[in-house]
């Protein structure tokens, strides 16, 4: 089975995929955590040029090719392999993100993310995504905690660009109400981990 979590930053992804992987495990699961972009050594490197960017910056193009090139490598070297191996593969984000980011908040579209993904990845899907949402006003606070001011690892990028992140993120789970859980986020990481379980307990069936 493979999960992804989505949402923007300081929604707490991580400490719910942790979490999720922890639970599985418990059960006497095989499950891998890994995260996007990254999750092999050719993506982690894309993942640093992304992250900190030599010169002036990557443009939207060559940005979402990076993306879409790390992810390539991602799903033939590690998500597609745990797949056929029977076993649990859950992702810190997924071409969701890429969606919501570079194609809803970003300049390019969907079509255009939807089309490189294709390429790339072969159009795979998750199982189930999980959206968590909390408001902005609750991620500030979570990110200010977390990281000082330095809360987007990806510079030049205001609220309103979050803001639409966020709005697409929203738009992609309506179109697709049978492969999303959209949890609540807010309050502590034992009640949204519930919430996640909840979520998943389909899966665990089947
Ligand atoms: O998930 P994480 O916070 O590690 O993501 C690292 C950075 O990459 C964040 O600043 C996030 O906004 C950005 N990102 C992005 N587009 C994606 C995935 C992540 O801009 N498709």
């Amino acid at each position: 089975k493979f999960i992804a979590f989505e949402g923007g930053e300081g929604a707490g992804k991580s400490t719910q995929a942790r979490m999720l992987v922890d639970a599985l495990r418990a059960r006497g699961l095989l499950v891998d955590l890994t995260r996007e972009p990254g999750g092999t050594p050719g993506a982690e490197a894309i993942r640093a040029l992304l992250l900190d960017p030599p010169g002036e910056g990557w443009g939207a193009e060559a940005e979402a090719l990076l993306f879409a090139a790390a992810r390539a490598d991602h799903v033939a070297r590690r998500i597609r392999p745990a797949i056929e191996r029977g076993e649990w593969i859950i992702s810190d984000r997924f071409v969701d993100s890429s969606r919501a980011y570079q194609g809803g908040a970003g300049a390019l579209g969907d079509e255009t993310i939807t089309a490189l993904h294709s390429i790339g990845s072969g159009g795979l899907r998750p199982d189930l995504t999980i959206l968590l949402e909390a408001r902005e006003e609750h991620v500030a606070a979570r990110l200010a905690a977390r990281d000082g001011d330095n809360s987007d690892a990806i510079g030049g990028r205001d609220a309103d660009y979050h803001r639409a992140v966020a709005a697409a993120f929203r738009r992609i789970a309506e179109d697709n109400p049978h492969g999303f859980a959209v949890i609540d986020a807010e309050g502590d990481p034992e009640t949204v981990h519930a919430r996640v379980m909840a979520a998943i307990a389909p899966l665990l069936e089947g």
